[in-house]
């Protein structure tokens, strides 16, 4: 796709290098690169700012991650975790949209580099987020996928449902049993979800809808390298995750590294061998390639390294902000990867972008930490909020108003709303479809 130069606030060919000052003639040009919860939140803090803002982003639309658990497990459809980014910047006069993949950064150019173009920028917000890792076992990635986007949610799903399909009709016993096996490796939130998700539709979703096996007997195993579930939160909440899950009916093996990821299932590193048709990675997180890009360090996990003003160094007009970034918080922690703490940077740059502008002194950035979710099943969930935890149905009750406010979009909102209702009553799960590569 092409556009005129003229039609892109900085678009067009390369333009001469400048100076951080901003050229005479024309408004600062704030380029934002990812339109995620960061990203997002970035463009819409500048919407009554006298800037032009290029928002960038390789899809169309921007995604509640934090949800996606649901599309794979056949709750939600796509379309009501995922909003247009057109639409939600429409009614903002300063913002455009380009669907581009970013490829590079020139920043002594000051030049944002998709396959098609540059962009100039005089202030530049890179929000690129981050995706599963493998330790360094990428081929275990067909046999195990991740969790990310949605092409990755719908070909979970139709993983797990291929899977009782397939079971349905296997003549031999063994067969069966592997197909009637899951594994979720990696005990954190999605882990856990995931895990919940499919003994819940295993033991009361199809429960009544087969004929030759008995859905409610498939093993749902979790797997976790270390000492307990959800380790970001309390001792006590993982331990009542755990016996929620199991609750449930899942196996929670703790202190068990998978050794060996393949079609057949999962190596332990005693030894041991599960067999399993569905296993899915919910273990490793590693950044975009934003640090790469700006030739800055970068941690363990590829985040960049940046500063208190959230700038990786040597680059004042540049913020790398949400799960790209390796931020320290005032306590001295890492910032975590969550979506409050990337809206919360993605606020934090927009207001730095305007003082650096108006030349004001920019504060450092804080994190508030207003509270830890993760959901297990119907009515079970734990909430960590410092001296107040949760668990049980009251937490379900607080995570499932917290992402129904947070879900973008009112249309979004009421449809997972009578989705999540009828769930409830009725034990059913409107997205039970196996589609893309499968059905062809
Ligand atoms: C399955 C799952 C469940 C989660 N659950 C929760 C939860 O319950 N609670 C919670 O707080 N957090 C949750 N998180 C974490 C949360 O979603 C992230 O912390 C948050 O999305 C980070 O926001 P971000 O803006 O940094 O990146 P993202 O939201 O990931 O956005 C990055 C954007 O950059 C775009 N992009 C990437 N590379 C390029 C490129 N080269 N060119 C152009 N565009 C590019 C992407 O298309 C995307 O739109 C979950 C994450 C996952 C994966």
């Amino acid at each position: 796709m092409r556009y005129f130069a003229d039609e892109i606030p900085g678009g067009g060919p390369l333009p001469k290098p400048q100076s951080a000052s901003i050229a005479e003639g024309h408004r600062p040009r704030v380029v934002i690169v990812g339109a995620g919860f960061g990203g997002l939140n970035a463009a819409m803090n500048l919407r009554q700012a006298d800037v032009d803002v290029t928002v960038i982003d390789r899809r169309n639309y921007h995604l509640f991650q934090p949800l996606l658990y649901q599309v794979a497990t056949a709750g939600l459809s796509p379309a009501q975790v995922a909003t247009p980014i057109r639409r939600i910047l429409s009614r903002q006069a300063n913002a455009t949209v380009l669907m581009e993949r970013v490829e590079g950064i020139d920043t002594k150019a000051q030049t944002v580099e998709t396959s098609n173009r540059r962009i100039h920028y005089d202030y530049l917000v890179i929000a690129t987020g981050a995706r599963h890792a493998y330790f360094g076992n990428d081929a275990w990635a067909d046999a195990a996928p991740g969790l990310k986007t949605i092409a990755d949610a719908t070909e979970i799903r139709a993983r797990i449902l291929s899977a009782f399909e397939r079971a349905e009709v296997a003549e031999d016993e063994k067969i069966r049993g592997a197909l009637l096996t899951f594994v979720i490796v990696g005990g954190g939130p999605t882990g856990v979800e995931l895990a919940g998700a499919i003994a819940e539709l295993a033991r009361k979703v199809i429960v009544r809808d087969f004929r030759r096996i008995d859905s409610s007997s498939a093993r749902v195993l979790l797997i976790e390298a270390g000492e307990r579930v959800l380790p970001t939160m309390p001792p006590c909440l993982s331990e009542k995750a755990k016996r929620q899950l199991e609750g449930l009916g899942v196996e929670v093996l703790l202190r068990t590294p998978v050794t060996q990821c393949d079609e057949a299932g999962v190596g332990l590193a005693d030894g041991s061998a599960i067999e399993s048709a569905c296993v899915l990675w919910a273990a490793g997180v590693m950044a975009s390639k934003a640090a790469k890009w700006l030739g800055v360090p970068a941690d363990r996990a590829g985040r960049a390294m940046v500063d208190e003003k959230l700038n990786p160094p040597g680059h004042e007009t540049i913020f790398v902000i949400g799960d790209t970034a390796a931020a320290v918080g005032e306590d001295g922690k890492q910032v975590p990867g969550v979506a409050p703490a990337a809206k919360q940077m993605g606020q934090y740059a927009a207001g730095a972008i305007l003082a650096r502008i108006a030349n004001r002194p920019v504060e450092p950035f804080r994190y508030r930490n207003f509270g830890n979710l993760a959901t297990i099943g119907r009515k079970a969930a734990v909430a960590d909020f410092g001296r107040v935890r949760l668990s049980g149905f009251p937490a379900w009750l607080v995570w499932g108003l917290a992402h129904l406010w947070f879900l973008v979009g009112f249309r979004n909102r009421v449809a997972v709303f009578l989705d999540w209702a009828f769930a409830y009553l009725r034990y059913d799960r409107s997205a039970r479809l196996i589609t893309d590569r499968h059905d062809r």
